[in-house]
């Protein structure tokens, strides 16, 4: 995957948190202060700015850069964990000009160590650990295993979603959520909710610029 694969990546990102804006808000207006949509929306509208004034020339610059905007430009804790995790999947992939699966698997791995350092969640906590860190793993295990990017990413973004939503029954221990209590269960984490769509973003990139997507009707 080379500079532009990551710049479109951005792109389908803030495509997907656009879209998303209103579900994640009212995720978050349920066990937080209904911000998270329209935080994230302002923060990728952002780093879509940052891209085209100042393109970076490596898959490493552009997640920097992404990371860098997001925590100057978005509040609360998202933010901050969300620019963290980009700024260090960036700093992992060094000044490489084109970045592998494996290398892309490992840089994941160096995004969520970074949030968790940051946030001190550990997946049931129902953060957007409990999205990140299966996103992870199954993207890791689908290269080691020899499977190509597009099916390590498939197996990253269904990984991600299905880990967002086995947050709904948990009570939330870190962030906002967790002061409510038993009255965080029953509502999906907004922050997993918008890993979801993050990951799943890379799966879209790769399906649609794979050669066998195209021969799909
Ligand atoms: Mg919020």
């Amino acid at each position: 995957m080379d500079t532009r694969f990551f710049v479109i990546w951005m792109e389908e990102i803030t495509a997907a948190v656009r879209a998303g804006r209103d579900h994640l808000t009212r995720l978050d207006a349920a066990i937080g202060d209904a911000d998270h949509g329209t935080n994230l929306d302002r923060g990728f509208a952002a780093v879509a700015e940052a891209l085209a004034a100042r393109p970076p020339d490596t898959p490493g610059g552009v997640l920097v850069l992404a990371g860098s905007t997001l925590i100057r430009k978005v509040g609360g804790a998202s933010g901050p964990l969300y620019g963290t995790a980009f700024r260090d999947m960036g700093k992992a992939l060094g000044d490489a000009a084109d970045v592998s699966a494996a290398e892309l698997a490992s840089a994941l791995e160096a995004g969520l160590a970074g949030v968790r350092r940051l946030g001190g969640a550990e997946e049931g906590d129902k953060t957007m650990v409990d999205a990140l860190a299966p996103a992870a793993r199954a993207m890791a295990r689908t290269v080691d295993a020899g499977g190509d990017p597009e099916e390590a990413f498939a197996a990253a973004a269904a990984a991600a979603e299905e880990g967002a939503k086995a947050t709904v029954p948990l009570v939330a221990r870190k962030g906002r959520a967790s002061y409510l209590g038993a009255r965080s269960a029953g509502h999906e984490d907004p922050g997993a909710a918008s890993t979801a769509l993050i990951v799943g973003a890379l799966r879209a990139v790769a399906t649609r610029r794979s050669p066998r997507s195209e021969s799909r009707p």
